[in-house]
């Protein structure tokens, strides 16, 4: 019997046969890719092996639940996929529980104050203005709607946290729920304070590793896990893994409600080709490979720290511990909207950023902040890197010297030239 025309399309036709729309954008996206210098501290690229994994019929698979425990069957093999996650997520992080079904670290941040708060209880993470992320109590975020927020910030001379404040704002306002991480925080956190802080008025200390991740997993940043309740992150950013969330802990009484906060408190059926490529990602991030990539990523971006700042360039907080460098680019006259399209326009990727005391309107913010994640990934290093801090830093010059034009051109090709000297997927 030979299949039916209409079924053998279905499952055979390509992409570019069927809809050639969407085949169109994902070729445009590829090439987007290939052809600029990616310095949004958030972004990196997976593997080859970990896209094909997100690529895979295991996409079709509902199961709600955990390994060993579904409500639906024919879950061997996704039985499979979701153990060698949360095995490799473990012994990476070394830690005792792993949730590995948050559908990014968002859902993982909201699983974990559904699994400990009240609507109305109070929590105590860093302000959005200071580096704080959406998730951590932000307006127009259900953490910010359903719950006390109250926020701590950075020191205006130093751009770091101000501990002792931290402390007050905990005796004062008794929070439930105490939170370190940040989008835009580029120091490493006090985790033993805030532990101690934490501890001090009887508060779950959560650290959300969100953006260091992978420095942690590489040896080159503390881990929080000894010393946190709970940690979350999410699988991208440094840890360059498939887009997606993780809960960690070694607490077995939180281990449990956290279980049950995102499936089913949270979230439905697991989206198995993302814990697939997960499970691939992490595999990866157990290799000498990642530790060497680890290393060089933070280095990186204090090599470009400093080249700018040798051209004039403040940083926030002088330099950086991690792969995040937040720039102050009033220091040149300019808004981040401005540098951000000052970049764009040579195909250097980065984003607008608020820095601490900025003003509330993202028109008038003065930070511009890059990472060294996914650069690194490309395989570029010290000379690139420092290649990069140079045309950034030349393109702000030629604003005030008024030589635009012939910097630009300069810079677009040097960029053309390093993107196809260090080529993407194929
Ligand atoms: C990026 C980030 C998240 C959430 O990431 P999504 O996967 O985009 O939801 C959470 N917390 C922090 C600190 C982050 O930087």
């Amino acid at each position: 019997m030979t299949m039916p025309q209409r079924t053998h399309q279905y499952f055979h036709a390509s992409l570019a046969e069927r809809d050639p729309l969407v085949f169109n954008a994902l070729e445009g996206e590829k090439k987007r890719q290939q052809g600029q210098i990616e310095l949004i501290a958030s972004e990196n690229s997976v593997s080859a092996a970990a896209l094909e994994a997100l690529g895979s019929t295991i996409t079709n698979k509902t199961v709600e639940g955990y390994p060993a425990n579904r409500f639906h069957g024919g879950a061997d093999f996704a039985d499979v996929v979701e153990n060698a996650a949360i095995d490799r997520a473990k012994k990476l992080f070394g830690c005792a529980f792993a949730n590995v079904q948050p559908h990014s670290g968002t859902q993982a941040n909201q699983a974990v104050f559904f699994a400990l708060l009240q609507p109305g209880d109070v929590v105590l993470s860093l302000d959005l203005a200071a580096g704080g992320h959406l998730s951590h109590g932000a307006k127009p975020n259900q953490s910010g709607r359903w719950f006390n927020i109250v926020s701590y910030g950075v020191d205006r001379d130093t751009g770091r946290i101000n501990y002792d404040d931290v402390q007050r704002l905990a005796e004062e306002n008794k929070p439930k729920l105490i939170i370190s991480g940040g989008s835009s925080y580029p120091r490493e956190y006090d985790f033993a304070r805030m532990r101690a802080i934490a501890d001090s008025v009887g508060a779950v200390y959560l650290v959300d590793m969100a953006h260091f991740a992978g420095l942690v997993a590489g040896g080159v940043h503390p881990s929080p896990i000894p010393i946190a309740d709970i940690v979350t992150c999410t699988t991208t950013k440094t840890l360059r893994g498939a887009r997606g969330g993780l809960v960690l802990t070694n607490r077995e009484d939180l281990a449990k409600k956290i279980q049950s906060a995102v499936f089913p408190g949270v979230q439905g059926s697991a989206h198995l080709n993302v814990i697939a490529g997960k499970a691939v990602s992490l595999g990866e991030a157990l290799t000498d490979e990642f530790k060497t990539y680890a290393a060089n990523v933070k280095a990186n971006a204090q090599l470009l720290a400093a080249t700018l700042q040798k051209r004039g360039v403040a940083i926030i907080s002088g330099g950086t511990d991690t792969h995040l460098v937040l720039v102050d680019v009033s220091s040149k006259g300019l808004t981040g909207q401005q540098a951000q399209d000052l970049l764009g326009a040579v195909s250097i990727t980065s984003n607008k950023n608020p820095i601490p005391f900025d003003s509330a309107r993202p028109s008038e913010w003065k930070g511009l902040r890059l990472g060294s994640s996914a650069g690194t990934t490309r395989g570029f290093g010290p000379a690139e890197f420092e290649a990069i801090g140079n045309m950034i830093a030349d393109l702000f010059d030629a604003e005030a010297a008024d030589t635009r034009e012939a910097t630009a051109a300069k810079v677009r090709h040097t960029v053309a030239e390093l993107c196809k000297a260090f080529p993407t997927y194929s």
